[in-house]
């Protein structure tokens, strides 16, 4: 099976149902497996990031409602140390946050050197959800793809490595999860009739997703597009990318103190 590539700079991408899934992909049972496989070595290397700590990586998700977000966040990062992540989750921005600029909650949220940040949504919604209600003037959004490159060369300068996955479902598949999620009490607490308004604007959705894909898929911070109709395809394709990135980091457990060392089988 392939794994994900970066979309190149500057790519117009279609963003079609048939994307949001893999011809001849693995069945379940492969995935599955292959998953708690990969799992061993995800652990492994976040210790080796913690242990190394000049590096973070930043792990952006984004997608439409039922896209798989939190399942991305409890199937594959629920297989690392959850010491080692900083979680953050971005919401409708609060009177106070609304008062700053747009990136200070998002930048206050970044965790330190040393672990993986894990943002399910992030400063993308500024130009999609923002975009897509007229939340703030054209010229301010169109201002902002370029912002964001900015930032995000910012951070890459100073230690951290971003990956950011757009987790892309077909129309028909969101109809189903949405259908799931009502009938399911578990889980209809989470609908808001505001959820059937965004699938409304399914098309100006794609528009604004296939701009920050064109525009902010850049060499330090590359955008996926993850075919999501298949929970377990969508997460293999996801820790095999994360897991190559960290291995590409060449992170180097630091070397322990002579003196400790000189006390090995001394302790009483
Ligand atoms: P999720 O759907 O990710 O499980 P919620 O149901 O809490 O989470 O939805 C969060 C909502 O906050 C989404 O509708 C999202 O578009 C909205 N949101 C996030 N960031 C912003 C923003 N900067 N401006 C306006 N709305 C935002």
């Amino acid at each position: 099976m392939e794994h994900l590539r970066p979309v190149p700079p500057g790519t117009e991408l279609a963003l079609n149902d048939d994307d949001a899934s893999l011809a001849g992909a693995p069945s379940k049972a492969e995935l599955q497996a292959r998953l708690a496989e990969l799992g061993d070595r995800l652990a492994a290397l976040e210790t080796a990031l913690y242990a190394d700590g000049s590096r973070g990586l930043l792990v952006v998700l984004q997608g439409r409602d039922t896209c798989g977000k939190d399942g991305t966040v409890r199937h594959v990062f629920g297989l690392v140390n959850p010491q080692g992540l900083a979680i953050r989750s971005f919401d409708v921005p609060t009177p106070l946050e609304l008062r700053h600029d747009y990136l200070w909650r998002v930048h206050s949220a970044l965790g330190p050197r040393g672990m993986i940040t894990l943002f399910n949504r992030s400063h993308y919604e500024d130009v999609l959800v923002v975009r897509v209600h007229n939340l703030v003037p054209e010229e301010q959004w169109r201002r902002r793809y370029h912002e964001i490159n900015t930032f995000e060369q910012m951070l890459a300068a100073n230690g951290y490595v971003i990956l950011k996955f757009f987790l892309h479902i077909s129309r028909e598949e969101q109809r189903k999860r949405l259908e799931a999620r009502l009938d399911d009490p578990e889980k209809n607490w989470k609908f808001r009739v505001g959820d059937l308004d965004e699938r409304a604007r399914w098309d100006d959705y794609t528009a604004a997703y296939r701009d920050v894909l064109a525009r902010c898929s850049t060499a330090e911070a590359p955008w996926y597009v993850v075919p999501a109709d298949h929970k377990p395809l969508r997460n293999v394709l996801i820790a095999e990318t994360v897991i190559e990135t960290l291995e590409g980091m060449d992170l180097r457990f630091p070397a322990a103190d002579p003196e400790t060392l000189a006390r090995r089988g001394r302790i009483v």
